[in-house]
């Protein structure tokens, strides 16, 4: 691709009439509004773990390229008797790496290891466990198959075969993969480069000297981490005091520096709400008030062509935000799939009488029973809740009275990527 494709700002409009929007809805317009925006480049497969395939990959070789033995044996053409076989052995023998060049005549037998070439005049192996050596021969009883431990040709992967779709991030066993199948460069997407800007004149950095009034920017540091473990590039963008001019040569400089820009604090629609006052000056405002807890609206707007994703500001709400909702979306724009988290279904280790009308996240982990444990405290401010669980329990919209043991949805944060 050699053009970055734009998109466009009513890509997050909501449809009309809607108040309170439930979380697959906002899911579902986001996805429809989520289009690539990186370029792609050639990587060395060494260089490439963790990238996401531009294009879909063919095997330039066939696995295994040629037949080879699956155990350390002896080769020989087979005879299927019913008798015991004793076959002399030539001189020479076929190791992995070092082929044995010539014809192994019929009636005999060759000393062969694991990996190494089948020669001519073989098509069965017997492994050494099944044999008695006797000096230069072999001896083994009757019932091998012909074909026996020898891996064909091209049973794992046939030349020209697709191996690797565009859209995969490339995992570990991906890079073996492609080494077996010949495969040296790879076409992939450049990282998305996500800025992570933080809002409000309460927040000192770390390292910097608090007042009593003020409080630690916790959000930038978890979400520049974030979007590291996503296999994007943070950028970070430091911290922006509620004054609207701030925060607008904030978002300037982001649009700048960054494809997409996550926002935290200021997304309402109170007096100190600057991202999503400077969006609406911008006229390009869009504020979804999703049916959700912890989370409050979502400030969603497109600033100088790059869409900015204003999150709640308190912690806990930034992190269930960022999951839910920035993760499939910001992989869509970096070039990979829309992202959809699996849950375990598992027993709760809690009782809980849950109203209608939004779903909820707990903070949650698993017990040593297997069940799920949700933290003492749904209070959004208990940064430290979150450090306490792996994982969430997602409660569905409607009313839900949860005792013990019932089964409930539970996503290990490794379900979001980290
Ligand atoms: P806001 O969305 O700006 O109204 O912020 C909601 C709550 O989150 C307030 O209690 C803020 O002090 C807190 N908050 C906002 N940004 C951060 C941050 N970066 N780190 C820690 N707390 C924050
Ligand atoms: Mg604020």
């Amino acid at each position: 691709m050699s053009e970055t494709p734009k998109l466009s700002n009513d890509c997050f409009a909501l449809p009309e009439g809607v108040s309170w929007t439930p979380v697959d809805e906002a899911l579902e317009n986001l996805r429809g509004s989520a289009r690539q925006v990186t370029q792609s480049e050639t990587l060395g497969v060494l260089q490439a773990g963790g990238r996401i395939l531009a294009e879909n990959v063919t095997a330039r070789r066939a696995n295994p390229p040629y037949e080879n033995s699956a155990m350390d044996g002896y080769g020989f053409a087979n005879i299927e008797t019913d008798g015991e076989r004793v076959l002399p052995l030539v001189d020479g023998r076929s190791a992995a790496g070092a082929p044995y060049l010539e014809t192994v005549p019929a009636g005999m037998a060759i000393r062969i290891l694991t990996g190494a070439k089948i020669p001519a005049g073989v098509d069965t192996v017997v492994m050494q466990e099944d044999v008695a050596l006797d000096g230069d021969r072999i001896r083994f009883g009757a019932g091998l198959k012909t074909g026996a431990n020898i891996r064909p040709l091209g049973e794992d992967v046939t030349a020209g075969q697709d191996i690797l779709p565009a859209g995969r991030v490339l995992q570990p066993q991906d890079l073996g993969l492609l080494a077996a199948a010949g495969v040296d460069r790879v076409r992939v997407c450049k990282p998305l480069r996500v800025g992570v800007l933080s809002t409000g004149d309460e927040l000192r950095q770390v390292g910097e000297q608090a007042e009593p009034h003020q409080i630690y920017d916790s959000n930038r540091p978890m979400l520049l981490e974030l979007v590291r473990r996503w296999g994007m590039e943070p950028v970070d963008l430091g911290h922006a005091g509620d004054d609207a001019e701030v925060v607008h040569d904030a978002l300037d400089r982001a649009a700048e520096t960054a494809d997409v820009v996550l926002t935290t604090g200021g997304a309402s629609a109170g007096d100190e709400d600057h991202i999503s006052a400077a969006l609406r000056k911008a006229g390009v405002l869009n504020l979804w008030r999703v049916a959700i807890k912890p989370g409050r609206p979502l400030a969603l707007g497109m600033w100088n062509g790059v869409p900015v994703f204003g999150l709640p500001g308190n912690p806990v709400a930034a992190l269930t935000c960022a999951l839910l909702f920035a993760r499939p979306y910001l992989s869509v724009l970096a070039g990979g799939a829309w992202l959809t988290p699996r849950p375990l279904i598992l027993p709760a280790a809690f009782s809980k009488n849950k109203k209608a009308g939004r779903r909820e996240y707990l903070r949650a982990r698993l017990n040593d029973a297997g069940s799920v444990e949700v933290y003492h405290s749904e209070g959004s401010g208990r940064i430290s809740g979150l450090s306490w669980a792996d994982g969430l329990v997602e409660l569905e919209d409607g009313a839900r009275q949860v005792s013990e043991g019932d089964p409930v949805r539970f996503y290990p944060y490794s379900a979001f990527g980290i």
